[in-house]
């Protein structure tokens, strides 16, 4: 298994039921819910923002885990969420939408993103995420959600990758065709293990008390 704290992604398939996508958005509250706090620095479109998502929420519905997206330092409608400066519970994961990866290029190519496993933020990479799905003919927040699950994926099931699925480590040809009818998910394996990950609403809130 791979050790580092650190990794770096993407690849992806998916079958696209958007028409349930919409609706899925509402509906996400199972007994299961991630917050995903967002922090947008690379000032992408609401559009964009938006289809990542909505498409994330998706990929994440079918694992059995609701999804919760809280905006922070951009796409605000109203006044900063307390989230956003408070400390990340079990439960929420941080998401950074950054410009461009910091470091070198490793063997495997540009990253997508990274996650940091421990402390339980992870990034994605807006200029290469550009350039792979205009590649690949994909609208860029299609290749931002499947960019951001991956890494959200590892800031709950850890470093390792899996030979096929969203936490593959890198996605091939197919993996890019099969993004665009958005059906490409976890494995059964992957989703019994994030159902794990996340605390259910009842235990948290028997937690307050
Ligand atoms: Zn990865």
């Amino acid at each position: 298994m791979n050790t580092s704290w650190k990794t770096t992604t993407l690849a992806v398939l998916g079958a696209l039921w958007m028409t349930a996508a919409a609706d899925a958005r509402e509906k996400l509250t199972g007994d299961r819910t991630l917050t995903v706090i967002v922090w947008d620095y690379a000032g992408v479109s609401d559009s964009s923002l938006d289809e990542m998502e909505t498409l994330s929420t998706l990929l994440l519905f079918r694992a059995g885990i609701g999804a919760r997206w809280v905006h922070c330092g951009g796409h605000l409608q109203g006044p900063q969420p307390a989230l956003c400066d408070a400390q990340l519970k079990p439960g929420s994961v941080l998401l950074r939408i950054v410009a461009a990866y910091p470091g070198n290029q490793n063997k495997r190519g540009d990253p997508l993103g990274t996650a940091m496993v421990e402390s339980g933020y992870a990034s994605i990479y807006v200029t290469d995420i550009h350039k792979y799905a205009a590649h690949n003919g994909l609208p860029d927040g299609t290749l931002m959600a499947y960019a951001a699950t991956h890494e959200i994926g590892h800031l709950l099931l850890g470093p390792k990758h899996s030979s096929q699925g969203i936490m593959r480590a890198v996605w091939g040809e197919a993996e890019y065709r099969g993004m665009d009818q958005r059906w490409l998910g976890f494995g059964a394996a992957e989703q019994q293990a994030l159902l794990r990950a996340i605390p259910a609403t009842d235990q948290r809130l028997a937690g307050l008390k």
